[in-house]
């Protein structure tokens, strides 16, 4: 079997529309060729982050929007098929998070590579935090439903702090990984614009705030009492630096 041939038949297989034998031939390709195993599971990711959107949870319209309309400016003049729509998605986001990290870690890269890859890290999460699906675990505009449901889910308790008066609006809360840490992340919005703040414990001295950017997207980090903190979003510096001291001050 040929590459071609293979990559032809891996969203069938995926989906458990191939016939044993020719089940059999592809798996037997990809546990030699490194190349399509590699696509395989970029396939299979991607397939789940699509699934999760649709299972779990229905995308604010805002978002919904900007993300069919990002598919329909990408899409060719014919109604593309499962697979394409898949990789259209896959592609869009790895792009993204390729160019947007790589640039990340070139400003940050002074911090040493730690700070680098953890930036990179964050920022690749808040690009996938976009995606249907991937945004909240608990949607809960009150401060009193997201707190308590981070407890027992990550050795911290969050701040909260209800900002609605700052016209900051909480939307919710949900688990993530970076870094190797299981991660608290709080999420709010201004008009549009999703702000991720990222928190775990992490210990060391005190740091100031100090804002990095990269295509589009800020990111804010501070480390105060023992918890490091990230927020990231495409809102403008200035408004994400006055969300950063309104929500640092409510913190521990
Ligand atoms: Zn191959």
């Amino acid at each position: 079997m040929t590459c071609d041939d293979a990559r032809s038949r891996l969203d069938a297989l995926l989906d458990g529309e191939l016939s044993p034998s020719d089940a059999a031939a592809v798996q037997q390709h990809l546990g030699e060729c490194s190349a399509c195993a590699r696509a395989f599971e970029e396939l299979r990711a991607a397939s789940h982050w699509l699934r999760e959107g649709l299972v779990h949870y229905q995308a604010p319209d805002v978002l919904k929007a900007s993300i069919q309309r990002a598919l329909r400016e990408q899409q060719t003049a014919a109604r593309p098929r499962r697979t394409v729509v898949r990789w259209l998605m896959l592609a869009a986001a790895g792009v993204a998070i390729a160019v947007a990290s790589s640039a990340i870690t070139y400003a940050v890269a002074r911090r040493g590579s730690r700070s680098a890859s953890v930036a990179g890290e964050v920022l690749a999460s808040h690009i996938r935090s976009l995606m249907p699906g991937h945004l909240i675990d608990v949607a809960s505009n009150d401060t009193h439903n997201v707190k308590p449901w981070f407890d027992g889910r990550v050795n911290l308790s969050p701040a909260v702090p209800p900002l609605d008066s700052a016209n900051f609006v909480l939307v919710g809360g949900r688990l993530d990984y970076v870094d190797s840490h299981a991660a608290a992340v709080v999420v709010y919005r201004r008009r549009q614009h999703v702000i991720n703040v990222y928190s775990w414990p992490e210990s060391g001295a005190d740091e100031a705030t100090r804002q990095t950017s990269s295509n589009g997207y800020h990111l804010v980090y501070w480390r105060r009492a023992g918890i490091e903190y990230w927020a990231a979003s495409d809102l403008n510096p200035a408004e994400l630096a006055q969300f950063v001291a309104l929500y640092a001050r409510a913190g521990p």
